[in-house]
């Protein structure tokens, strides 16, 4: 390390966006990351790391909505090139399915993108050093 290098400790990547996937608190893993369904807490009620740095913005939702619209756009067109079900059948099933998958991720890609930039000290993430 040169003296140049920025004085902070080593966060793992992937361990702190597993930890995040789980919508658990980047350092420690233990503390829950949300304050119900998509509020990230001020700081970590274990471990007490400051979690109100973060800068998520439309980032999650960006990927859930690509997420989504690349699994269920294909599926939508080979269910009805297979099957041909009734027009009202398929917007219902495909409707409750992709609001049920993008229910699912949202919460999960919050805390990715909220556990990726506590890893890369990103915004005041290095502040809080
Ligand atoms: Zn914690």
């Amino acid at each position: 390390m040169t003296d140049s290098a920025p004085r902070h400790e080593e966060r793992p990547t992937w361990p702190a966006v597993w930890k995040g996937w789980r919508r658990r608190c980047p350092s420690c893993g233990n503390g829950p990351l949300l304050r119900g369904y998509l509020t990230v807490r001020e700081a970590c009620p274990v471990c007490r790391e400051e979690l109100h740095h973060h800068r998520a913005d439309d980032g999650p939702a960006y990927l859930t909505i690509l997420i989504v619209g690349h699994l269920m756009a294909p599926l939508l067109l080979m269910v009805f090139t297979a099957f041909r079900p009734e027009p009202l059948i398929l917007f219902t099933i495909f409707a409750v399915g992709c609001i049920s998958l993008s229910l699912y991720l949202l919460p999960r890609l919050k805390g990715v993108i909220v556990a990726l930039q506590w890893s890369r000290y990103m915004h005041g993430f290095s502040r809080a050093a």
